[in-house]
């Protein structure tokens, strides 16, 4: 039965919720708060902590299409990518989670419904495994679905045994497997789904999670045993379109057709040709959908992936003929092919498209780059006679240059040379090491893990919307993250209370401060903080008596500080559109910070703006305040939000009911922070700086309100200084400054002019007291206290006067001693300025040195500048 990907995508979600599952949309690529990992690589991962207990939804059941990426692993490594049918980088999973409610028999009973009935699979092609040890499991395939035995398989830990990590939960397995059939090639006695021989396609994994495993390996049952399954919508999709491949599914028929269009090559004539394409299919999915995600391409991390990704792709166009950027038009292609299901894309479309040609741009000049580099070792090599590039070289070309291994083998292979594959690994090896490394996660797993207790039992309720004070129970307190009953005067506590005015920091806005009042107590609180989703943490300081866990306290914001932040962060959200308008939409908002005395925001965008594009956006905003739009706030589902327009934020993780907070006709935002009740209370916006952060991406500071009127304030009571100073109106302050500025350039002329003739007075005087050695003219004397030019200017000038002759200049100045000596053209034969100055330095204690006819010297001894002299003397003498 032929059916569309989105027809499956569709059915998939609907029979779960039919079933009370809550569907939840696709989180970002880029997991949140979770360093450990590169790319959100499976459904569950946006659970994970729903999963460990650390954090609670308002549902037990969950059915989601989640948009995945896997670049290495075990079946993954980025290299087998098109040349199998199945590996894919980006792919999408489809899953049924339950936490801690349902379990196997719901798993195993639901899955072969929807398989069987709504999907119309042969029961009789289905085949099913199971961990070794788990009966329940195999009993289950075999009473309650009635799987005949020859087609249920009892398997080891490497197939059937699922783990979160090294510890936390685990558990057994049960995989569906499609049977083509006994075929030919299967050398093995005993076929089971973990032969490769090509019999069987696991389509869907239901992963039973039942214990919890500690560090010293032992595993003890879980209270409540949760439900993860994942099935990849293009192998599904491959089997129910009854297609050889994923590459042969509907949802890479479109971008199929455009690489076709674009190499003018057809697909299935040529085998090779076959590989690049699905290669630059594959990738351009994850270009898409990386970049739509804020990824941007770079040296390290994500950006390295999302950069190798490109190179590749464009290496196997040149390989299909094609030698220009034309990845962004097969992305173009991939926008419309996933735009239904992630709308989110076609907002970002011109932004994704225009970052991959432009990357694409950067590539092909670096590829020209790395041919010449690529020739000169090549010269180099049959130069030393030597038939085998290094392992280094190689690897540098692939490094720097994108220079993919086999390319750099093939070019060699023509001129009889090949490669150093080992010293390549060496170094590759090397490479993957640091990479690891720069991925290890930090985390403290004791808090967490106490975090995680206290968010399984207690949840806070965030009445902060619309009240800055209320009454409420203390829950917990934590004291040096142990739990504790009392907290003494003095100490620094986390409180945990039923519910709070206060709002915890998220989205880029910080946490409330104020005051936590007991009977007998005062906490002054500093900071609030949500370790989990529905669990709010305030961090402060008993100042006053003690706080007992079950006392009743009274909650008070700071509201002046948050009355500041709300105008901050609502001002974020003119920035934001102010930007869209005047740069355009690929301007995008890549992260902010919003607290009571600053705002900052970053977003896309590569060239820095000129202050004409800095007032247009200022002078927006501020036009809006002034119109006091009021806000309207809703809650609606996420894809409902996107499609009336509503903008998203790169890397924001949003649940799939979303609050959507608009001002006036010309802002709408997905957004969980506190705003302003009307533009109006933003008062006043103020850019303060804008500068670049990373590659292409820029950041505004501006202060919004009171804090951007100190700041006026402050600017104008400089100005009013300057003017007092000046003794002329603000107004004219820059003109009379000019004029100040051209008044002194010309008294340094004049200071220059007179010191000049000092000089040449000075040096008269000093050609009269000239004695005469051996024949030459000889002026040695002490100058009044002159720096290193001028000692220069003097030599100069004596020389000049005496026409024949030799000049040595000693100054003193703080206690050091500075020497200038030169000699005139004619004597050049029988003195050189820099010998003579080597002698006489070391008398002054000191070192010299200089051309023949002029040198310097330093020294730090002036009691024995006349010794100097003396030896001048001398050595005039004794020459
Ligand atoms: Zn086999
Ligand atoms: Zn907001």
């Amino acid at each position: 039965m032929a059916r569309s990907s989105s027809e499956i995508r569709e059915a998939f979600l609907r029979f779960f919720e039919a079933k009370g599952h809550r569907i939840v949309a696709s989180a970002s690529l880029v997991p949140e708060g979770d360093p450990t990992l590169l790319f959100t690589n499976a459904g569950m991962v946006p659970f994970k902590n729903v999963f460990l207990g650390a954090e609670t939804r308002e549902y037990v059941r969950a059915v989601t299409s989640q948009k995945c990426m896997r670049v290495s692993g075990k079946h993954n490594d980025l290299e087998n990518v098109g040349h199998t049918p199945r590996h894919n980088t980006f792919f999408e999973m489809l899953g049924n989670f339950s936490f801690g409610d349902y379990f196997k028999g719901e798993a195993v009973e639901y899955s072969w419904e929807l398989l069987t009935e709504r999907f119309g699979i042969d029961p009789a092609r289905l085949a099913a495994s199971v961990f070794r040890e788990d009966d329940e499991a195999y009993e289950l395939w075999r009473e309650k679905i009635g799987l005949p035995e020859e087609r249920l398989f009892r398997l080891g830990e490497d197939e059937n045994f699922w783990s979160m990590g090294e510890t936390g939960p685990c558990g057994p397995c049960a995989e569906i497997h499609i049977d083509f059939g006994v075929n030919g090639r299967c050398r093995s006695a005993h076929c089971d789904p973990s032969c490769d021989c090509g019999r069987w396609l696991e389509i869907w994994n239901l992963v039973f999670m039942q214990f919890n495993r500690d560090a010293a390996g032992n595993m003890t049952p879980l209270p409540k045993p949760s439900i993860d399954t994942g099935a990849s919508l293009e192998r599904l999709a491959s089997v129910l379109q009854g297609v050889p491949s994923n590459f042969d599914t509907d949802l890479f028929r479109g971008i199929m057709d455009r690489i076709q269009e674009i190499s003018k090559i057809e697909r299935g004539t040529n085998a090779e040709h076959d590989v690049s394409m699905n290669v630059i299919a594959d990738h351009a999915r994850a270009l898409v959908f990386l970049i739509g995600d804020g990824v941007i391409p770079g040296n390290e991390g994500r950006g390295y992936v999302l950069r190798r990704l490109l190179r590749r792709a464009a290496r196997h166009g040149v390989l299909l003929g094609v030698e220009r950027p034309f990845l962004f038009s097969v992305g173009d292609a991939v926008i419309d092919e996933m735009a239904s299901a992630y709308p989110e894309l076609r907002e970002r479309r011109a932004y994704v498209t225009d970052r991959i040609r432009r990357e694409e741009e950067h590539f092909l000049e670096t590829l020209s780059k790395g041919l010449v580099r690529l020739e000169e070792d090549i010269a180099e090599l049959e130069a030393s006679g030597s038939k085998v590039l290094s392992g280094e070289a190689v690897f540098k070309l692939y490094d720097t240059y994108g220079f993919p291994v086999d390319l750099t083998a093939d070019i060699l292979a023509g001129r009889n040379l090949e490669i150093d594959e080992v010293g390549f690994d060496t170094a590759m090896t090397a490479q993957r090491q640091r990479a690891r490394a720069a991925w290890k996660g930090s985390g403290d797993e004791r808090v967490a893990e106490i975090y995680g207790r206290l968010a399984a039992d207690i949840r806070t309720r965030f009445r902060g919307y619309s009240e800055l004070s209320g009454t409420s129970t203390v829950r917990a307190l934590l004291v040096d993250g142990e739990r504790r009953e009392v907290a003494a005067c003095g100490e620094a506590v986390e409180v945990v209370v039923a519910e709070t005015p206060f709002y915890a920091e998220s989205g880029g806005q910080v946490g409330d401060r104020g005051t936590l009042r007991v009977p007998g107590g005062v906490v002054e609180i500093s900071d609030t903080q949500r370790p989990a989703l529905e669990l709010v943490v305030h961090r402060g300081v008993v100042t006053a008596g003690e706080l007992r866990v079950g006392a009743e306290a009274e909650l008070a914001v700071d509201a002046d500080a948050r009355a500041a932040t709300v105008r901050n962060h609502s001002g974020t959200h003119l920035l934001h559109a102010a930007l869209r308008s005047v740069l355009g939409s690929q301007a995008m908002q890549k992260g902010s910070l919003v607290g009571p005395d600053r705002l900052r925001f970053d977003f896309t965008h590569d060239a820095p703006l000129d202050d004409g594009e800095i007032e247009a956006i200022e002078d927006l905003a501020n036009l809006w305040i002034e119109r006091n739009a009021p806000a309207r706030v809703r809650e609606m589902p996420y894809a409902e939000a996107i499609e009336s327009g509503a903008v998203a934020i790169f890397n924001e993780k949003y649940g799939d009911v979303v609050r959507v907070v608009q001002f006036g006709d010309f802002s709408t935002e997905l957004c969980g922070g506190t705003h302003a009740a009307a533009t109006g209370e933003i008062g006043l916006l103020k850019i303060l700086s804008e500068s670049g952060i990373a590659s292409g991406v820029r950041r505004i500071e501006a202060l919004t309100g009171l804090g951007a009127r100190n700041h006026l304030r402050r600017q104008e009571n400089a100005l009013k200084t300057a003017s007092e100073l000046l003794r002329v109106p603000v107004a004219d302050v820059p003109a009379r400054i000019e004029k100040l500025l051209e008044d002194r350039r010309a008294a340094d002329r004049e200071i220059e002019r007179l010191q000049s003739a000092q000089r040449g007075e000075a040096s008269k005087d000093l050609t009269r007291d000239a004695k005469r050695i051996s024949g030459v003219r000889v002026v040695a004397a002490r100058v009044a206290s002159a720096g290193a030019k001028d000692l220069r200017a003097m030599v100069d000038d004596l020389r000049s006067r005496l026409a024949s002759g030799i000049v040595l200049l000693a100054a003193e100045r703080d206690g050091q001693v500075s020497l200038a000596l030169g000699v005139t053209q004619d004597l050049s034969d029988r003195f050189r300025a820099g010998d003579l100055i080597r002698e006489i330095a070391t008398v002054v204690g000191g070192k010299g040195g200089g051309r023949p006819d002029f040198a310097q010297a330093g020294g730090s001894d002036p009691s024995k500048i006349d010794e100097a002299f003396e030896r001048l003397d001398a050595l005039i003498a004794g020459s």
